[in-house]
């Protein structure tokens, strides 16, 4: 009989549907590892799986097991596989490439055009055994701890995106303080920028982004923009914007508030149309870029170093709640809440 392990599984399309389940221990390929998981975090993907939303129906087959951001050690090795070894351990990019395209093969697979995600599109890591393509798989360095090697999927969403454009000395404007937001907030800061202001409708996570080093924060449901910008003696407008709440509202306000020839990398993703005035996008000269997942693996390298540097403490503030996974319920629900900001599950 095949060994089995439990697993969180999204049993049917349907609201909730999550299940523990037993199910057989992955046969790993000749390229996979075999990772014996230590901690997994609940992303806002999985609470869109959850709450079985639009995108999730359009996207999900079920039954499924979901998750894709995770720590553990090596458990087994592909034959293939030598650059790792047992009881390493390691955390992992979460979307597959085909390495054939174009673009995979020069060095810039996070634009391969057949992305598998992980627990997404294939089998997630919310189990006590996973097996990850070797090529995905990102050694950890020592001395950091596993909560936060367990969240280096959102971390390097917001490092991704903080480093898209040379913000030394910039005026950055954060629009959105979840999860990503927030841990944008060090990482500018680690990298010069001079005034950071983060918006935000929910004033404890605005709190937490002060505390991690942003200028002025802005509640848009009281407060304005362009009054934070005249408060700090901004007289032309932002210089680099990260969107970061998927709110089109918050990107409409983003581009009213740039400096001429001002940058803005989007991130969030936008459940509802966009209205922005693309005359502005026009006149004044804007560049945007879409920002997808992280640069395989660029980001990751400066991740680890920023993480070696400091990062590690401030992003630990935005891991707020722990729980065995037995209780991913009770996950699920501080993050539904609005209490939570990262939630992590022992395995
Ligand atoms: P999140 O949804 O928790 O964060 C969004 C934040 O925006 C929340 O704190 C919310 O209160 C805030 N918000 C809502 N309306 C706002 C408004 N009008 N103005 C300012 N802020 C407002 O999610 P997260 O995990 O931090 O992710 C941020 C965004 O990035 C989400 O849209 C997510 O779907 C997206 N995302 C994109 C990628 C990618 O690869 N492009 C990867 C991960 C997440
Ligand atoms: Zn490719």
């Amino acid at each position: 009989m095949q060994a089995t392990m439990k697993a969180i599984i999204k049993t049917a399309p349907t609201y909730g549907a999550l299940e523990i389940q037993n199910v057989p221990i992955p046969v790993i390929s000749k390229k996979d590892v075999l990772v014996k998981m230590r901690k997994t975090a609940i992303c806002g993907t999985d609470a869109h799986i959850y709450k079985w939303d639009a995108w999730a129906q359009r996207t999900i087959k079920t039954p499924m097991t979901i998750g894709h951001e995770f720590v553990g050690e090596i458990a087994a090795l592909g034959e293939d596989v030598s650059a790792f070894k047992i009881g390493q351990i390691v955390s992992g990019e979460g979307h597959v490439v085909c390495g054939k395209c174009r673009w995979c093969i020069t060095g810039y697979q996070h634009l391969c055009r057949a992305t598998v995600g992980i627990g997404v599109n294939s089998t997630g890591v919310f189990a006590e055994y996973a097996a990850i393509p070797a090529a995905n798989i990102w050694p950890c360095e020592d001395g950091i701890d596993e909560n936060i090697l367990s969240i280096q999927d959102p971390l390097g969403n917001a490092v991704h995106t903080a480093l898209t454009f040379d913000v030394l000395g910039e005026d950055v404007l954060v629009t959105g303080a979840g999860p990503i937001g927030i841990m944008s907030v060090p990482v500018l800061k680690m990298s010069g920028a001079r005034n950071i202001v983060i918006t935000d409708v929910n004033p404890s996570r605005l709190a937490l982004a002060k505390e991690l080093g942003a200028t002025a924060t802005v509640d848009v449901r009281t407060e304005k923009i362009s009054e934070t910008m005249a408060n700090l003696g901004m007289t032309e407008g932002f210089d680099v914007g990260l969107e970061m709440s998927g709110n089109s509202r918050a990107f409409a306000d983003m581009v009213d508030n740039m400096a001429n020839g001002g940058k803005i990398a989007i991130l969030g993703i936008f459940s509802d149309e966009i209205k922005i005035d693309w005359n502005k996008v026009i006149f004044n000269s804007l560049t945007l870029k879409g920002i997808y997942g992280r640069e395989m693996f660029d980001t990751w390298y400066k991740m680890a170093a920023l993480l070696k540097t400091g990062l590690d403490e401030k992003v630990a503030r935005a891991i707020t709640h722990e729980f065995h996974y037995t209780d991913f319920e009770k996950g699920f629900e501080s993050m539904f809440s609005g209490e939570a900001i990262k939630v992590v599950l022992n395995w």
